[in-house]
């Protein structure tokens, strides 16, 4: 068997320098099994970094309904399948009614890529509104709408047509307490006027509802209500990337943008939707589909494939039959009432936040100055890998949020592994 040395220099002479691994040792995985990763040398990890494997990695149904398919068809969407059909009724059906018109890709990338362009179709404005703290993918376009790239190591700044407001952080935030939903929303509103003021004229206002690289961020009520409205009058295309925090992890909800009760003009999708295949979507109203029908052929070798289709109606099945957003609800809630305990205990714990199974911790040197305790949050994400067989990364612009974001059958029973986890090495750390 390799050891993680081997593999290492292997990795050093054929993969590029800009890509990263997890941990300064990284681990060396055979297998995945529901909630965990099982390395080389035999130690069950309970992973709590992978949303992509929503339902379990390795799931067995996921597994064979694409084993099926492989061996009956694939091809791709210029000829007439069921399956397609039936995926993308199964996935619309999820959504709010206007939004019926489904584009099947194969990334996170390459869904907010295509919603861009339609965004600019349908508007003819190149000029977009994004968040601080933003990620929404590794394309060309993508980059220069993500502030966590464009502003962070090796970025190139804030582009012309792209104008940045607030994160709406409630804790660590420019505004807090009461008004703070309406404070950011007009934010959003300055930002659309810097637009024009610049030229260009805001055609897409992106955001996710619940903010993922931004640090787990969950904003005020009535923030993205109102920043659409904004978005809106000003003659935007509000997108809604999903991309992280669908398919039920919230727990109360299936989509992140209905903890905000909103409805998006356009919805985008990857990680979670095919459990690891790669699998994205675009989903729109008829109206904005149709100002994309303006002449240039759409075609996509790979999207819509059938192998990805039932894997994506795969899914779907096990979200459904094990009833795992009811799941996330439930475990969230638990996981909520120890964070908020723990929280009693350990003043390095400054804030807990998130829905589901969507969570941060953020840890903080001074409860009231809010400063980031960044190398405790390291030492902890090492401690818990090498003494608990816990794997959790980190978050936020301090890169001092603890980011939960576990495979969907994370159960109560992991919640406490974690928890006591976290309260033995905070008390042992002395903090
Ligand atoms: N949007 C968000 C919010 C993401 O977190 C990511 C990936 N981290 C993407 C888009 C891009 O997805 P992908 O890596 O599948 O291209």
């Amino acid at each position: 068997m390799s050891t993680v040395d081997d593999l290492l220099a292997r990795r050093a002479r054929h993969l590029p320098q800009a890509m990263s691994l997890h941990y300064d040792r990284p681990l060396h995985i055979v297998r995945g099994d529901g909630a965990y990763l099982i390395a080389a040398d035999g130690t069950r990890y309970l992973d709590c970094i992978n949303n992509v494997s929503h339902v379990g990695h390795a799931n067995a149904h996921v597994a064979e309904a694409a084993c099926r398919q492989m061996r009956m068809l694939n091809t791709n969407a210029r000829f007439l399948y069921a399956e397609l059909f039936d995926y993308v009724e199964r996935l619309t059906d999820r959504l709010p009614a206007a939004l019926s018109v489904c584009f099947l890709v194969n990334s996170g990338s390459e869904a907010n890529e295509l919603a861009l362009r339609i965004a600019r179709a349908r508007t003819h404005r190149r000029g977009t509104v994004v968040l601080d703290g933003a990620y929404h993918g590794n394309t060309t376009s993508l980059i220069d709408i993500s502030p966590y790239k464009f502003n962070g190591r090796g970025g190139e700044g804030c582009p012309p047509h792209v104008q940045v407001a607030a994160t709406p952080d409630p804790y660590d935030g420019r505004f807090r307490g009461e008004s703070s939903g309406s404070d950011y929303a007009q934010d959003v509103t300055k930002a659309l006027e810097r637009s024009t003021q610049a030229g260009h004229p805001a055609g897409t206002f992106i955001t996710e509802s619940l903010l993922g690289c931004a640090g787990q961020v969950d904003p005020p009520d009535g923030y993205l209500a109102a920043a659409y409205a904004a978005a809106r009058a000003a003659g935007a295309v509000c997108i809604a990337d999903e991309v992280q925090i669908g398919f039920g992890r919230m727990g109360d909800t299936f989509w992140g943008f209905e903890t905000q009760g909103v409805v998006p003009d356009i919805v985008t999708l990857g990680k979670p939707i095919g459990n690891g295949h790669p699998l994205g979507a675009v989903v729109t109203t008829p109206e904005i589909a149709e100002s994309f029908a303006t002449g240039m052929e759409y075609f996509n070798t790979f999207g819509g494939n059938p192998v990805s289709c039932v894997i994506g109606s795969a899914v779907l099945d096990v979200i459904d039959s094990e009833g795992l957003q009811e799941h996330a609800r439930r475990v969230g809630e638990h996981l909520e009432h120890g964070f908020a305990d723990l929280a009693k205990r350990h003043q390095a714990i400054g804030d807990t936040r998130g829905r589901g199974l969507f969570r941060g911790v953020a840890l903080v040197t001074d409860r009231q100055t809010h400063a980031p305790a960044t190398s405790l949050a390291r030492t902890l994400v090492q401690q818990l890998r090498e003494e608990e067989q816990i794997l959790l990364s980190l978050e936020g612009p301090g890169d001092n949020v603890l980011k939960l974001k576990p495979p969907m059958p994370f159960s109560e029973g992991d919640a406490d592994r974690l928890l006591d986890a976290l309260d033995r090495l905070l008390t042992d750390q002395g903090e």
